[in-house]
């Protein structure tokens, strides 16, 4: 039985009993928080139970290593949309320790997909194209940089309103342990510091 067999037979019960009756809750979060985080496996139920987050508390964005590689791709979008459409006040991106995306260079991936049947012409044509693979496809070397420029990014985007705090976090990915690496009230507070003094 296939994957998705498995699955499908699995959610016929689930709403056939009604399973679903506990996860009621509406589209805006509750803790009206939006989360960028790694895509890693071992964070699927343990970050939020490591937050006290239930079902209904916070928007949450994946990707491979919780980065955002433009400043107007689908990732930024995203959290804009929760802070306008959906009334998130605070934005949280949460790396963790021993990430996929440390270390990665573009070439292991280049090298897998030629492996995999992607012709060496068809990935000349793309750099020719101008799309810069190796910076593309290359990770980072230290998670809590990479969270920090992260934050950065969030933090000075244009379209991003000043009274948003965005936190940076590292998590462990066994013990769920997170340490604060950026506090997003700090320059919140700042802020509004300088416009009393004015
Ligand atoms: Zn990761």
């Amino acid at each position: 039985m296939s994957t998705i067999s498995r699955i499908l037979d699995y959610n016929n019960t689930f709403v056939g009993q009604k399973e679903y009756q506990e996860f009621h809750t509406t589209k805006y979060p509750d803790k009206k928080l939006v989360i960028l985080t790694c895509m890693d496996t071992r964070l699927l139920e343990l970050l939020p139970k490591a937050m006290g987050l239930r079902n209904g508390d916070a928007k949450i964005i994946k990707n491979a290593g919780a980065v955002i590689s433009h400043p107007f791709g689908s990732i930024m979008r995203s959290i804009l949309v929760a802070i306008y459409e959906l009334k998130a006040e605070e934005v949280c991106v949460i790396g963790h320790h021993g990430c996929g995306m440390v270390g990665l260079q573009s070439s292991s991936i280049l090298e897998a997909a030629k492996k995999n049947g992607v012709s060496e012409e068809r990935i000349d044509t793309l750099s020719n194209a101008g799309i810069d693979l190796s910076t593309w496809l290359t990770g980072f070397q230290c998670v809590a940089e990479s969270v920090t420029n992260s934050v950065h990014l969030i933090k000075n985007h244009p379209l991003m309103p000043d009274q948003i705090a965005v936190h940076g976090m590292v998590i462990h990915p066994e013990t769920g342990k997170l340490d604060l690496v950026v506090d997003g009230y700090a320059s919140v507070n700042s802020e509004n510091n300088e416009i009393l003094s004015r």
